[in-house]
């Protein structure tokens, strides 16, 4: 039986660098829909032309074409960084895991406060340059959070699947409060 693990939270977060050492060491696959959408940005790919000024504004890309990647990158023991992000994507996700018999083993909620996430993405933005990195799509990329994936949070909950970790503190300390909220 498969087996999946969902990173759920706001960008600056933290999601994306705890869902790579938790991968590593379960020996999970980490599924990022936003590294595998940046990788065809920069490939210049058909896929990448479209989505480049959707990702640039800080917009969510639509779920068909997220839902086709998922499809395309799914595998026996998963991590999903940054997906599902709306409500569309969850229900499609449940349907995929019933699909083929993966089981949830927890989606991981990691709680940092706005002001934090914003100094974060923008230090972010200069080790990394990534495009989307800077002051005005940040604060699209948060409203757009709380506005289609927050009501995720609450989904989640009603399943009795959500861990609640909070992402202050350094790397190790909220990695050793995930594997505790896991269990594993
Ligand atoms: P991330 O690296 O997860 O912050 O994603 C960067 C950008 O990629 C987002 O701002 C969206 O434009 C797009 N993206 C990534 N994952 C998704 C998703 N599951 N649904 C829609 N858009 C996504």
């Amino acid at each position: 039986m498969g087996q999946a693990v969902i990173f759920l939270g706001p960008p600056g977060a933290g999601k994306g660098t705890q869902a790579s050492r938790l991968a590593e060491e379960l020996g999970f696959k980490k599924l990022s829909t936003g590294d595998i959408l940046r990788d065809h940005v920069a490939r210049g790919t058909p896929l990448g032309e479209r989505v480049r000024p959707i990702m640039e504004r800080g917009d969510l890309v639509p779920d068909d074409l997220i839902l086709e990647l998922i499809r395309e990158e799914l595998a026996e023991r998963v991590i999903f960084d940054g997906f599902p992000r709306t409500l569309a994507q969850a229900e499609a996700l449940d349907r995929l895991l019933a699909e083929t018999g993966t089981r949830l083993l927890g989606v991981v909620l990691v709680e940092v406060p706005e002001e934090e996430l914003v100094r974060r993405i923008l230090k972010r933005a200069e080790l990394e340059g990534r495009s989307d990195d800077n002051e005005e799509t940040v604060r699209r990329r948060l409203e757009v959070y709380r506005e289609k994936t927050e009501p995720l949070v609450g989904y989640y909950e009603a399943r009795g699947v959500l861990k609640r970790v909070d992402g202050l503190g350094t790397p190790d300390e909220v990695y050793a409060r995930i594997r505790a909220a896991l269990g594993i």
